[in-house]
């Protein structure tokens, strides 16, 4: 039976949807982070696989991407993807990229992230673990979303976005609402020494604070890290909002990447109204 909750300022309808509260009580945004429930797919895709680029049929893929965006309320022929590529490159996108992804797979820009402050293109961002974050600006009208995998948590991309939202839209920090989906949490993302000390190299002592370690492995809590980062871009801590559920935990809710090896993926996805 489908149980819905609010839990940290996120909402799960209990079926395909998490939502921020922050988010959807601006009513300028349309948006959500899927789970892997009440879709099409099935084995290891089993069941709301949107990961055009993994090896699930195509036309389940397809569905499950109009299952969602219904749910959400969106066209899937307004979203726009790009070719995930673990960088710290965020593009600004237009109502001309709108499809790019969906109607044209082919069509993809290399990039974990986009910016944009036209309605009528969606934001999508794909994750099988890592980190989804979306953006708004209400006051300038400016959505981002962003793919924060370790690279690009590492490579701080949540700051390219905040700063490509400021140069090119004139949003201001103060006003940013942030809100950080679910992934991969520090009970589950273990890394060797090898890559502790490159987070120890990009954030110093915040790496450290953020970290346990047990035995020769590293727990490290990267939402923190991401916050962190945001919060040193000028966003204030009110507006940054963490989805607390783990992917590799919550087994009934997400495909993970970490505990599955191959697997589908879940996408966050925003739209201004
Ligand atoms: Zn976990």
């Amino acid at each position: 039976m489908a149980i819905s909750m609010h839990k940290d300022g996120f909402s799960y309808d209990g079926h395909r949807v998490i939502s921020c509260d922050a988010l959807s009580e601006t009513g300028l945004v349309r948006h959500g982070f899927s789970t892997k429930q009440e879709g099409t797919s099935s084995g290891i895709f089993t069941s709301l696989n949107l990961g055009i680029h993994t090896s699930d049929a195509p036309e389940a893929v397809r569905q499950n991407f109009s299952l969602f965006c219904r749910d959400i309320g969106v066209d899937p022929c307004r979203a726009v993807f790009a070719k995930q590529v673990h960088s710290t490159v965020v593009l600004p996108v237009t109502k001309k990229d709108a499809g790019k992804g969906f109607l044209c797979p082919g069509d993809l820009p290399e990039a974990d992230g986009f910016v944009t402050n036209e309605p009528g293109v969606c934001l999508a961002t794909f994750c099988a673990d890592c980190t989804p974050i979306l953006l708004l600006d209400p006051v300038c009208r400016v959505i981002a979303s962003v793919h924060s995998g370790w690279r690009g948590t590492l490579g701080k991309i949540v700051c390219e976005a905040v700063r490509l939202m400021q140069t090119r839209f004139g949003s201001e920090s103060k006003d940013i609402i942030a809100a950080i989906g679910p992934s991969i949490k520090q009970c589950h993302f273990e890394v060797d020494e090898e890559v502790y000390l490159q987070f120890l190299g990009c954030f110093g002592e915040i790496a450290e604070e953020n970290t346990v370690k047990k035995g020769q492995k590293y727990y490290i809590d990267t939402d923190s890290l991401n916050v962190h980062s945001l919060l040193g871009m000028g966003v204030l801590a009110q507006n940054i909002h963490v989805c607390k559920m783990c992917t590799y935990c919550e087994e009934s809710l997400f495909f993970s990447y970490r505990r599955e090896g191959m697997t589908g993926r879940m996408s966050g996805m925003i739209e201004l109204v």
